[in-house]
């Protein structure tokens, strides 16, 4: 796809962005099932939740932008998704797995930070307002789900420590 504006890159981000959630909603189960604290777990369950509706959000984006809504391999995401599952796999005790999981997911969080604040500014400069709203919403919660994972590291490292 050759680049010629910024809705074009708009859109190319935006398709980056529905190929991550697509990976994320496999692979949040994998590491709901590998995680020992109950918080931990019902963390995962939610931001599954979450991430299913982001992935409808990005379809009603598309869908303003009149655009179809299109996956673009996101090398990143692969990456770290890949870096969970090595996680996964590792001898570890409970809490440590915990822990490994939670810096796992945060890694992911702060991704899709930058990647949905990205489109947010973009699609503001294009006053595609609709878009701005539902990518905003959508940033919202991948910020409340990474602090929300600092406060359960804190909890976990307190089990350690106890
Ligand atoms: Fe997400
Ligand atoms: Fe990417
Ligand atoms: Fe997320």
């Amino acid at each position: 796809m050759k680049l010629d504006s910024l809705r074009d890159l708009l859109v190319e981000q935006l398709q980056d962005l529905y190929d991550a959630e697509q990976r994320l909603t496999k692979a949040l189960p994998k590491m709901e099932k590998a995680a020992s604290s109950p918080e931990l777990k019902a963390a995962f369950r939610k931001h599954l939740a979450e991430t299913e509706g982001q992935v409808e959000r990005l379809e009603q984006v598309f869908e303003q932008l009149g655009e179809k809504a299109k996956k673009k391999t996101c090398k990143a995401m692969q990456g770290l998704i890949e870096e969970g599952e090595e996680t996964i796999k590792e001898e570890a005790e409970p809490e440590v797995r915990d822990a490994a999981l939670i810096a796992a997911a945060q890694r992911v969080e702060h991704y899709e930070m930058a990647g949905y604040g990205t489109v947010r500014s973009y699609a503001k400069l294009l006053k595609e307002t609709a878009s701005v709203k539902l990518l905003e919403k959508t940033l919202a919660e991948e910020k409340a789900t990474d602090e929300a994972l600092t406060k359960l590291a804190e909890s976990v490292i307190n089990v350690e420590a106890a």
